[in-house]
């Protein structure tokens, strides 16, 4: 194997919990350091299920995540598997679309097929002998004080280690939730989503592919993700309360052609109707607790500690990025749990947090704001100050996207660099009025002699509508 195993003087166990994104990597990690690994996954193995989903659903893979890939080798593969996004491409309602680019010439997003992430990882962390993929075995509860693991079907197992990688609904962490000063807040939103395909036209894209699409509308918004078989994968963003007002095929046709007509000759009439019902709206929720850790015995990672709105596209680079922050942490404080849990906790969960708020702050961002001439014209100031001040200056987006600046970081330097440039376009403007007032007074135009009162009446009188 092409791995390095320093396994033979180390015999400690780590248990993984969860075999989804953030588990797989995980399990890669601890192997590569020597420590015999078992993933423990509620669903049978994902490689060998016979009903494949009909569709599949991507992600945004950016470099955070593509950082935490490459330490184990897998960066490569993954990537020349996915499509890169240089923009967003912005459809108004009259049809017309324009780009916003999401950094930088050469900087891009990949969209990235989410059951073929899966099955790689699962591959990957089967390439090393210390790794041990459990599947069908479903957690139900663990002791704080024995640290043992109790499974739906087989008897109880014990680990030096457990780390939770069980997803948002971690039954991990619910032992948590009875500990003292354990902080925990879960927040859904009021929208849900639903996803539908939208096929290839004559064997090729429908649309553009390498873009991220978006139709904002204010209250809710479509997304479109490009996939490798040509097709785009869209996803309605929606409060529930609307959802539940289309009920019918000629009601979702009806919507399309009031919010989003140019996709319905895309997607095909038929079709929409069909996958607009194939299931329910899903909902979506925010998670933020904090400690991540237990004693030296357990860990939360991924969405079991942080799990956020998808509007930053981030939840899952955020995940992997945990893994590459622990591993960090691993080497400075020689592999002793006990000094690295609780220096995993104080480093990480600011940052866990800080992304959950971004996430969310983009979930206005997207619906409205892209629709703002001031959010366009801030974005182009952004991305100008930056060519000229690369180090001082840096979009919100590029940092969270583009940079391994800790989140919480990136929303300070953000909030700073807010109001320099608040401030200087509003000085921009007391120079542009004060140059002007001068220039009228030394050049004063030929004005006609009208009373100041006079003046005034008229002035109101442009404020009428009519
Ligand atoms: P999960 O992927 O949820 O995996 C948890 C695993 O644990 C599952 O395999 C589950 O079967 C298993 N499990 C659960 N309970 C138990 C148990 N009791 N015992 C044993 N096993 C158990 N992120 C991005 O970075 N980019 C994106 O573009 C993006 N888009 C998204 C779009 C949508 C609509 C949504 C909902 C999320 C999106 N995310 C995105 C977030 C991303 O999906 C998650 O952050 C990521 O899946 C988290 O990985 P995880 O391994 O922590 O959890």
């Amino acid at each position: 194997s092409t791995n390095d195993s320093k396994s033979t003087s180390k015999k400690k166990v780590v248990a993984v919990v969860g075999g989804g994104l953030v588990g797989n990597l995980n399990a890669c990690y601890f192997a590569k350091r020597g420590f015999q690994v078992e993933v423990f996954e509620s669903r049978e193995d994902i490689r060998q299920a016979k009903i494949v989903k009909g569709r599949s659903i991507n992600l945004v893979l950016s470099h955070r995540g593509r950082q935490a890939l490459k330490h184990v080798g897998m960066e490569d593969t993954i990537i020349s598997k996915g499509i890169p996004m240089h923009s967003r491409m912005i459809h108004a309602l009259n049809g017309t679309q324009s780009p916003i680019p999401y950094g930088k010439k050469g900087q891009y997003i990949l969209s990235i097929d989410r059951a073929n992430l899966n099955k790689e990882l699962l591959s990957a962390a089967e390439t090393y002998p210390n790794i041990n993929l459990n599947f069908a075995h479903k957690l139900l509860n663990w002791s704080t004080e024995t640290g043992a693991m109790t499974f739906e079907k087989t008897e109880d197992i014990q680990a030096d280690l457990i780390v939770g990688c069980d997803g948002a609904f971690s039954a991990i962490r619910k032992q948590f939730l009875r500990q003292s000063r354990f902080n925990y807040s879960q927040t859904y939103i009021p929208h849900g989503y639903l996803e539908i395909t939208m096929p290839p036209i004559n064997g090729e894209f429908a649309m553009k592919p390498d873009y991220l699409h978006i139709w904002p509308r204010n209250t809710f918004m479509m997304i479109a993700l490009p996939n490798l078989d040509k097709t785009f994968n869209c996803t309605l963003f929606m409060p529930f309360e609307e959802f539940e007002k289309v009920t019918t095929g000629d009601k979702v046709i009806e919507f399309f052609q009031k919010y989003f007509p140019d996709a319905i000759p895309l997607i095909g009439a038929e079709a929409l109707k069909r996958d607009f019902f194939r299931l329910p709206a899903q909902a979506m929720v925010s998670v933020k607790c904090s400690s991540y850790h237990f004693g030296d015995k357990c860990v939360l990672m991924g969405d079991a500690a942080h799990a956020m709105v998808p509007f930053y596209g981030q939840g899952m680079n955020a995940g992997f990025e945990d893994c590459l922050v622990l591993n960090e942490i691993m080497d400075q404080l020689n592999e002793d749990f006990s000094a690295v849990l609780p220096e995993y906790t104080r480093v990480r969960v600011p940052d866990g947090q800080a992304i959950a708020d971004l996430a969310m702050y983009n979930y206005v961002e997207m619906r409205e704001h892209v629709n703002s001439k001031w959010f366009l014209f801030r974005k182009y100031v952004d991305n100008f100050l930056h060519i000229i001040m690369p180090r001082t200056i840096i979009p919100l987006y590029t940092m969270v996207t583009f940079t391994r600046t800790r989140y919480h970081k990136v929303v300070k330097h953000w909030h700073w660099q807010d109001k320099v440039i608040n401030q200087g376009l509003l000085f921009c403007a007391a120079v542009s009025v004060a140059g002007g007032s001068y220039l009228l007074v030394r050049y004063p135009p030929s004005m006609p002699n009208i009373p100041i009162e006079q003046l005034w009446s008229r002035l109101q009188a442009l404020k009428s509508p009519f």
